[in-house]
């Protein structure tokens, strides 16, 4: 045996998993990988099930399980298939942290079932502190399970309460590059394609998060996932357009002192601290320097253009399910979106009609997440058939 922490990864093939196991890979000596899971990547999966020999391999779409079960035939690597093998293996006593780097609503059971068999979590999933982030801290508390961000923001703001007092925090500066379409207005966002929304700026990320960052959903997912994580009220939390993302979110304390971390654009900062936490692992990751950015701006934004900012913040004010149905909304508008079903504004318009005609439920259990999801997507779906697709030429 080895004092190597044990970890699971959930969603492994994806943007976050996979610059989890850089981060696993440049530190071999703590870190042990002993759980991969994918939707469908089956090729990738077994690239990485070879390179880093889990226990297990957890393939979610069934349809691939012979492909990776072959693939991984003398690795000595025991492979699964289905999200229900996800829930279940992830409990296994050996695990130490698990990282959910699942995208979507599809992280909350594996992240909840992590949760009561006692594994720290390194968050990435958004999602499922949006949806039920009073039940997933309640949780945590209960079983003095840490929840550790990964998201670069909430890691920032963390990183600036370690050796504070909670009740000494004022505000929340939570700070957002503002997308590829930053300072444009509703005109212009009526006509933008699925691939102009692709190019963000500054970070390569996940379609659905890439998305989110262009509409500024993102950063209202962000907003709520700070209320949970840092317990503050949305009064509290105050979003700042910083276009270079050197300065990934500040703490202002009740003496008027403002705490920022900094650094150059790269999750695999935020990854590692949430796995080596409390300390602090030496890397070779690029250095900032101050004198190639001689200007660091920041503006206001601008929420009536990008309106999904200004519905996450009414979400979060409303409470009960409504984050989860404007997360399930969003999920599936964004899918839409992607699938050239819907145009850039529309988007917002599916959300707002969801947040308006599902039955609001003020102090949901799990089951009423469930519930309140699925009927969400299936409200979604049918809207964005009838609608007219808007704007864009292009892609008619
Ligand atoms: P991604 O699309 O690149 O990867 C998603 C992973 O989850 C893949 O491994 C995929 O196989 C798996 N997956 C997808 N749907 C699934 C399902 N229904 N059931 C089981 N597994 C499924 O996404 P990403 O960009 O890595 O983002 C992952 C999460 O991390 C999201 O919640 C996102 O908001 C968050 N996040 C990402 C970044 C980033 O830089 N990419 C930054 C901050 C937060
Ligand atoms: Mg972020």
């Amino acid at each position: 045996m080895t004092n190597k922490k044990n970890i699971a990864i959930l969603g492994s093939t994806g943007s976050i998993g996979t610059q989890t196991l850089d981060v696993v890979r440049s530190n071999s000596s703590l870190f042990n990988v002993f759980m991969l899971t994918a939707q469908s990547s089956a090729d990738l999966l077994i690239e990485q099930a070879l390179e880093f020999l889990p226990n297990y391999a957890v393939i979610c779409d069934h349809a691939k399980y012979n492909c990776v079960k072959e693939g991984l035939a003398d690795a000595g690597v025991k492979v699964l298939s289905g999200i229900e093998a996800v829930i279940e293996t992830v409990t296994h006593p050996d695990i130490h942290t698990v990282v959910t780097a699942i995208v979507g609503f599809a992280g909350l059971e594996p992240t909840i079932a992590a949760i009561k068999a006692g594994k720290d979590i390194a968050l990435a999933n958004k999602e499922t502190l949006v949806v039920a982030g009073e039940l997933i801290t309640a949780l945590a508390r209960q079983h003095s399970v840490k929840i550790l961000p990964v998201d670069s923001e909430h890691s920032a703001i963390f990183q600036c309460l370690v050796g504070e007092d909670a009740g000494a925090v004022e505000k929340i500066i939570l700070t957002a590059s503002g997308g590829p379409f930053r300072g444009r207005s509703a005109e212009f966002l009526r006509n933008v394609t699925r691939e102009d929304a692709l190019k963000h700026p500054n970070w390569v990320m996940g379609a659905k998060i890439t998305i989110d960052s262009a509409t500024l959903m993102n950063k209202g997912l962000e907003v709520i996932e700070a209320k949970w994580l840092f317990n503050v009220d949305a009064e509290q939390v105050e979003v700042i357009v910083h276009p270079q993302s050197i300065i990934h979110s500040m703490v202002q304390f009740r003496d008027g002192s403002i705490k920022a971390q900094m650094g150059l654009p790269d999750m695999k900062l935020p990854i590692q601290y949430a796995l080596s936490y409390p300390s602090r692992v030496a890397s070779n990751f690029k250095r900032f320097s101050f004198v190639n950015y001689p200007e660091l701006t920041f503006e206001k934004p601008d929420p009536e253009t990008f309106r999904n900012l200004a519905l996450a913040f009414s979400a979060l004010k409303t409470g009960g399910n409504m984050p989860c149905i404007i997360n399930a909304a969003n999920e599936i508008a964004v899918a839409g979106f992607l699938n050239h079903e819907l145009g850039f504004l529309g988007m917002s318009e599916v959300i707002e009609q969801c947040m308006q005609q599902i039955d609001f439920i003020e102090r949901p259990v799990l089951d009423d997440y469930l519930n309140t999801d699925k009927q969400t997507r299936i409200f979604a779906q049918n809207l964005i058939k009838k609608m007219p697709l808007k704007g864009s030429t292009v892609l008619t």
